[in-house]
């Protein structure tokens, strides 16, 4: 294997770190530790232990969090209702809805009740609008912690050729949206893309955020790309990325593992976004 492989658990970590030390600041300014408000609707399990993680984390650098539990067959507007209710809490400073939600909820619809300076998902129209413009706002967590792997490998991005395989608002859209911020030439990928592996391969540095395990390959990478994996596939054989690791990494520079990649820096990120808002708040 001639990739380095890049420890998201450890820049997370260090993140977290960050983030801890902001917050005892926070508080000695403030008199009050940021706080993070979190909303399920249902009892999907797997929703419930990315909740439990969520206010783990919290926990750990010392910021608040509450949580509000609604049941699988609340109405729209009973959801509405609450995620209007905590942006008018002056207690809460980030606003986080567990998505999916149960069949009957218009996901597009409560994201966008949500205020956008408690945004910390950066899922709103208002904070989407806001990274087109390029102007500063709450950043979805997964592409920020895209990129803050990016920053810790010190990837010169200022030219470069990226790739994004993907293009959904939560991960691809944004990720591109970054990258151009950062002055890489960004192409997206999709289901529709002809000849992929050779759209991959113009690549210095190929994100994927495709959903489908191990769909990129060695064909994919460039000799000395970095490669940074965002895809979370359960299989029989365990949880695998987007990109088969072994083959890429034949190849590439450096490269994300799945896991212990871009995962942990999910959280980490969330909790850089309530910090940020919370600050931002008068
Ligand atoms: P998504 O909404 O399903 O979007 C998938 C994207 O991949 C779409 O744009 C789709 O194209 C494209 N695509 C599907 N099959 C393709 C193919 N064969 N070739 C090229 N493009 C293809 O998924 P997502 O929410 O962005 O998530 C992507 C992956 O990241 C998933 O594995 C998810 O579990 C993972 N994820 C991880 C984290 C984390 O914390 N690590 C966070 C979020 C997501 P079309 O637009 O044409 O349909």
């Amino acid at each position: 294997m001639a990739a380095r492989t890049i420890d998201g658990k450890a820049v997370a970590a260090a993140v977290r770190g960050r983030v801890a030390a902001g917050v005892a600041e926070f508080e000695a300014e403030r008199g009050r530790a940021p706080t993070l408000a979190t909303v399920l609707v249902g009892e999907d399990p797997a929703s419930q232990i990315y909740i439990r993680n969520k206010h783990r984390a919290c926990e750990e650098a010392g910021m608040g969090s509450l949580h509000h539990d609604l049941p699988a067959d609340a109405g729209e507007p009973e959801v509405l209702e609450l995620v209007d209710r905590l942006g008018g809490d002056a207690e809460v400073d980030g606003i986080l809805v567990q998505l999916p939600l149960p069949a009957g909820i218009d996901p597009d619809r409560v994201v966008a009740a949500i205020d956008p300076g408690k945004d910390v998902d950066g899922l709103t129209p208002a904070n989407a609008g806001l990274l087109a413009h390029g102007m500063p706002g709450l950043v979805p967590c997964t592409p920020a912690g895209v990129m803050e792997l990016l920053r810790h490998e010190a990837v010169e991005l200022e030219g470069a050729e990226a790739v994004v395989v993907g293009r959904s608002k939560l991960v691809g859209i944004p990720v591109a949206r970054l990258l151009l911020a950062a002055n890489a030439t960004v192409t997206v990928c999709h289901s529709r893309t002809r000849d992929l592996d050779s759209v991959c391969r113009r690549a210095d540095v190929l994100v994927a955020a495709v959903g489908v395990p191990r769909l990129l390959g060695a064909a994919a990478v460039k000799p000395g790309a970095v490669v940074i994996d965002v895809g979370m596939n359960r299989t029989d054989g365990g949880l695998c990325g987007d990109v088969d690791f072994g083959a890429a990494a034949e190849v590439a520079a450096a490269i994300t593992p799945v896991p212990g990649g871009v995962g942990p820096m999910t959280i980490a990120m969330l909790l850089v976004n309530t910090l940020a808002a919370a600050r931002a708040r008068v």
